[in-house]
């Protein structure tokens, strides 16, 4: 039996697939079977509607680099990324080797997802299967959308972590295997290159490769690790460890890239990799400045991640005017790109844009009410403050697959 028909009459912003945003005054969104039906004039209306004429309307956020198992120690601050892993980040790891606190911090992240208006998340979660399966089976109770990898650390790191190689390569692989919904899906995620033996790096490599599945890992970061990859591995560069070993495909997610020659850039443009940018984690741990526009020149794919915990919070327009904030005064960062990069270009990277992204008939029905400030009137011009001012739209509902949330 069709589920009931459900009309919102609001006002629209989304983005589209040129990087451009369609704004749509007084429109009727139609949502049957978790999808959105249809987007029409109010005028050409007929039936019933539900009044959200007060609020914008806009896709689910995508966070495309999020930790859960770091949930709870956001804002533990630290001096550099090496010293805040072995101070906060490791032992707050391993409490998610037992299954109920693990199931207990996946349940508490994703009710702040939803308040948050997010609809997918790509997921680190600590060293142990009980995490990677607590994190996966509250995904898929409460109705999100995720992509969930085990944090593989099978060499120089805490012994409180490190597993042997067979056991991060095998119940990864039972992961991907039991996991493929593309919308709750697993993804292979070894940690760094300093917590992940050559023969690790490899059989993922290869595995993700003949079985065209996703990877994320973090690259070049800060000076120290850099320094440490690229003297451990008697390398000319951190990209080439990735590259050596297979690790680079389309399907890659690479979190962070900071520091890269020109080269590597080149590396990674080729490989058809793309970039978790996450500039909020960037600046609290004083890694440095993302390169934005060569990035952007060498049109290598990049959209945002909040990266909780050096991430301090869920809330992904935060996270985009932290891409705008922090670039100097010759980049200008407009509006419509940063709703782009936490919705339509994190799609395209996940090959799920057919699906989500962006408000068109046919797609998820992953839709956010946001009211729209009493002194504000809708137009395209509500999109700047709403971006730079955070906390004055109000999020009065939040659809997931035509599901109402709040
Ligand atoms: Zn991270």
């Amino acid at each position: 039996m069709a589920k009931r028909l459900t009309s919102y009459r609001s006002n629209i912003i989304t983005p589209t697939k040129d990087g451009g945003l369609l704004t749509l005054e007084d429109h009727i969104i139609s949502v049957q079977d978790g999808k959105i039906l249809s987007i029409h004039p109010f005028t050409r209306h007929d039936g019933d509607w539900q009044d959200y004429r007060d609020s914008i309307a806009l896709p689910g956020f995508i966070d495309l680099h999020t930790h859960i198992s770091q949930f709870h120690i956001r804002g533990a601050h630290e001096t550099a990324l090496l010293p805040w892993l072995e101070n906060h980040i490791f032992p707050a790891e391993k409490l998610c080797e037992n299954y109920d606190y693990a199931r207990n911090i996946s349940t508490l992240f994703f009710e702040d997802t939803i308040k948050k208006a997010t609809s997918f998340c790509v997921i680190y979660t600590a060293p142990f299967r009980e995490a990677a399966d607590a994190a996966f089976e509250v995904a898929s109770e409460m109705k999100v959308k995720a992509k969930i990898g085990m944090s593989l650390m099978d060499n120089n790191s805490p012994e409180y972590l490190t597993h042997s190689t067979d056991y991060a390569l095998s119940n990864s692989i039972e992961l991907d295997e039991k996991w493929r919904d593309p919308t709750l899906g697993h993804i292979f995620s070894p940690r760094f290159a300093l917590s992940c033996s050559a023969e690790l790096m490899r059989q993922i490599g290869k595995y993700a490769q003949d079985n065209d599945s996703f990877i994320q890992t973090h690259l070049s970061e800060n000076h120290d690790e850099i320094r440490q990859v690229i003297k451990a591995f008697d390398t000319n560069s951190y990209t080439e460890v990735y590259e050596s070993f297979g690790m680079l495909t389309k399907k890659t997610i690479l979190g962070h890239a900071i520091h890269l020659s020109d080269e590597e850039l080149d590396i990674i443009k080729q490989s058809g990799a793309s970039i978790a940018h996450c500039p909020d984690s960037n600046f609290f741990l004083k890694s440095g400045v993302f390169p934005y526009k060569r990035v952007k020149d060498k049109a290598i794919p990049f959209a945002l991640g909040s990266d909780i915990a050096a991430g301090t919070c869920l809330f992904m327009p935060y996270h985009a005017k932290m891409m705008n904030y922090t670039q100097d005064d010759s980049t200008l960062i407009s509006a419509e790109e940063m709703l782009y990069r936490i919705t339509l270009k994190s799609a395209e990277i996940l090959n799920l844009d057919e699906r989500i992204g962006s408000l068109e008939s046919g797609k998820d029905a992953d839709i956010s009410f946001f009211k729209l400030p009493q002194e504000l009137d809708f137009s395209a011009q509500a999109l700047s403050p709403f971006f730079f001012t955070n906390d004055i739209f109000e999020l009065k509902q939040f659809l997931i697959d035509g599901n109402e949330r709040l």
